[in-house]
């Protein structure tokens, strides 16, 4: 019996990467794998993907534990470099920040680097969050151009506040601020995250930039995986340790916040918020176990939930439970914690072991 652990399909990464990539048609894939690939595991994640144009990441620590591991594909620093002592790690290990601020680019120009950079100038269309004002992009832009540091012309971005709902009028006024400067720019650009590029928002784009479809997840509330044509990558597992029956009346877990209404069995599992299962699911939530769906019952523990399994149940000691994967979409889970997949999926703890299988 094995405690708590994630399998990892990658059969499912490859037919969402070919149908990302066959959408994209012409367009460049930079595949996202910041947050050790949205908890699939970075450096494997990106072995598997040897087809992709480029990869992003946040942090420079990521980048360079891609480096060390042997990926020698184009590197894309979504945050850039954080200070100046960091540029010539850049130039060294072939990273490319996207500038997004006037501090990056004066210590871009008060530099000599060995070996110019690639970058990617981001714009603030509307999200208030990274990018230069509107006003300052073609200034920058040019800046950016006649720098010895900078190699090419740079990619000019953007990223959408609300490409998850279809139609939103953020996302028009977003594509109208960007189109109008990149008429005066020409040159790449990169404008869509997985639900701009699945809803087509962006169609001039050059980089498409997919994170959460390509684990097989969908980034609308209102759509799984499946109504998407994406195969769930991940699926989280943990084996059921312990059962036992209660009266009526009787509590489960801490606080005793859960009560039996009736006379029922309870199945305990090898999971808790400690590999990353959110603590605040409530009592309900929940939990596939040998082809039907349990109930979650009382406080997730650090290393236990409670499932109600009722007394006519054939879940025994030894049964596999499936807290998210193709039989239970992470995305209904998001829906149950109040939270989004991405968290889920990031928040996979370090010891939950990762078995990565070609289905
Ligand atoms: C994380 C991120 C993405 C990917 O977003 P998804 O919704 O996971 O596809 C794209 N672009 C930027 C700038 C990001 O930070």
């Amino acid at each position: 019996m094995r405690p708590a652990w994630a399998a990892i399909d990658l059969d499912a990464l490859r037919h969402n990467y070919q149908a990302l990539r066959k959408r994209a048609g012409d367009a460049s894939i930079l595949a996202i794998l910041k947050a050790n690939a949205y908890g699939h595991g970075l450096i494997r994640i990106a072995r598997e993907l040897s087809d992709v144009d480029a990869i992003g990441v946040a942090r420079v620590d990521e980048a360079l534990a891609l480096r060390n591991a042997g990926i020698t594909k184009p590197i894309v620093l979504l945050e850039g470099f954080f200070e100046v002592e960091q540029l010539p790690v850049l130039a060294a290990s072939g990273l490319q920040p996207v500038i997004h601020t006037e501090y990056q680019l004066q210590q871009l120009e008060s530099v000599s680097l060995s070996t110019p950079l690639k970058v990617w100038l981001k714009v603030d269309t509307g999200m208030h969050r990274l990018g230069v004002e509107p006003e300052q992009a073609v200034p920058f832009y040019r800046r950016l151009e006649a720098s010895p540091n900078v190699q090419g012309v740079p990619v000019f971005m953007t990223h959408f506040a609300s490409a998850d709902t279809v139609g939103s009028e953020q996302t028009s006024h977003q594509l109208a601020v960007f189109g109008s400067l990149h008429e005066v720019l020409q040159g790449p650009v990169s404008l869509s995250n997985s639900a701009a590029f699945l809803t087509a928002a962006a169609p001039q784009d050059n980089w498409v930039r997919p994170g959460l479809a390509m684990y097989g997840v969908s980034p609308f509330v209102d759509k799984v995986s499946a109504d998407l044509d994406l195969k769930p990558v991940m699926t989280l597992q943990a084996s059921v340790i312990s059962t036992r029956t209660i009266a009526a009346g009787e509590r489960v877990g801490y606080g005793g916040t859960w009560q039996a209404a009736q006379r029922t069995r309870i199945g305990i599992l090898a999971i808790g918020y400690g590999d990353g299962y959110p603590r605040h699911a409530p009592a309900g939530t929940p939990v596939f176990i040998e082809g039907q769906r349990y109930p979650l019952v009382g406080r997730v523990s650090m290393d236990m939930i409670a499932v109600e399994l009722g007394l006519d149940s054939n879940v025994e000691i030894g049964s596999t439970g499936v807290l998210w994967g193709p039989q239970l979409p992470v995305e209904e889970i998001a829906g149950w914690v109040d939270t989004i997949p991405y968290e889920l999926l990031c928040n996979v703890a370090r010891r939950v072991v990762l078995d990565y299988a070609d289905s």
